[in-house]
């Protein structure tokens, strides 16, 4: 499986132009989304509209994928929202014009090195970002876990003292 991330969505074509590998793809209709506003289910289409989404690059090339989504009605009655626009889990997110696996890679790229050195190198892989970009990802990182020390003490490089141990 080349791209895992693509499972959930029907792909129609998968080119090579211009150096850039062009994914062609819509997402499946009679599936649910669920409305942001409410978080119910609906399937009752409204329209479909074409959104450009960045991807991990394969071979050194830039990935593009050119997705069909769909906007539905949210037929919940306490709901603000009267349409929304379905989003595919692990392929897109609100406004994002990446996918969360190159998200991932520009934020673990950007933790290693400086933003403007991403910059340059995505240049090279196959993926266009600024450095402010590179440095939303790594803002946009979750906190690694941290454990709190399991003991506490000292070293002391007196001779005669042990490390660890308590002065008398
Ligand atoms: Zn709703």
């Amino acid at each position: 499986m080349v791209f895992p991330h693509l499972v959930t969505v029907l792909v129609e074509h998968v080119v090579v132009e211009s150096c850039v590998l062009r994914i062609t793809a819509s997402t499946k209709d009679g599936t649910a989304a669920v409305c942001p506003g409410c978080g119910e289910s609906s399937k009752r289409v409204h329209s479909r509209y074409g959104r450009r989404i960045a991807d991990a690059p394969v071979g050194a090339r830039p990935v593009l994928i050119e997705l069909s989504v769909r906007r539905l009605f949210c037929d919940s009655s306490g709901c603000a929202r009267v349409t929304f626009a379905e989003q595919v889990d692990g392929l897109t997110s609100r406004y994002g014009p990446r996918t969360p696996v190159l998200q991932r890679v520009i934020g673990a790229l950007g933790v290693v090195l400086a933003a403007r050195a991403v910059a340059r190198l995505g240049l090279l892989l196959g993926f266009a970002v600024s450095r402010m970009t590179v440095l939303r990802a790594v803002m946009a990182l979750p906190e690694p876990a941290w454990t709190g020390p399991r003991v506490l003490g000292w070293t002391s490089s007196r001779p005669g003292r042990a490390a660890g141990t308590a002065p008398s």
